[in-house]
């Protein structure tokens, strides 16, 4: 019998949500979750997504956030 050791739920990266308003396309950051434009000034330019936008802000990229958390949730 396998045992699963850790938490293995595979955090997904189903989290591209993206929603429209007003001024436009929003897309929302895994990392700090918040609504951004879906525009080059707050994601960075990334070739593997669908709308070729980092799932993570300028912001977070610049302090780095992300990989706090990463270290947090071990
Ligand atoms: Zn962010």
């Amino acid at each position: 019998m396998r045992m699963r050791s850790g938490a293995s739920s595979a955090a997904g990266e189903r989290f591209c949500m993206s929603r429209w308003t007003e001024i436009g396309q929003e897309k929302r950051c895994i990392t700090c979750g918040e609504y951004w434009p879906a525009d080059a000034e707050f994601f960075e330019a990334a070739k593997k997504t669908r709308d070729r936008l980092s799932p993570r802000c300028i912001a977070c990229i610049v302090e780095k956030t992300w990989s706090s958390v990463l270290v947090a949730a071990r």
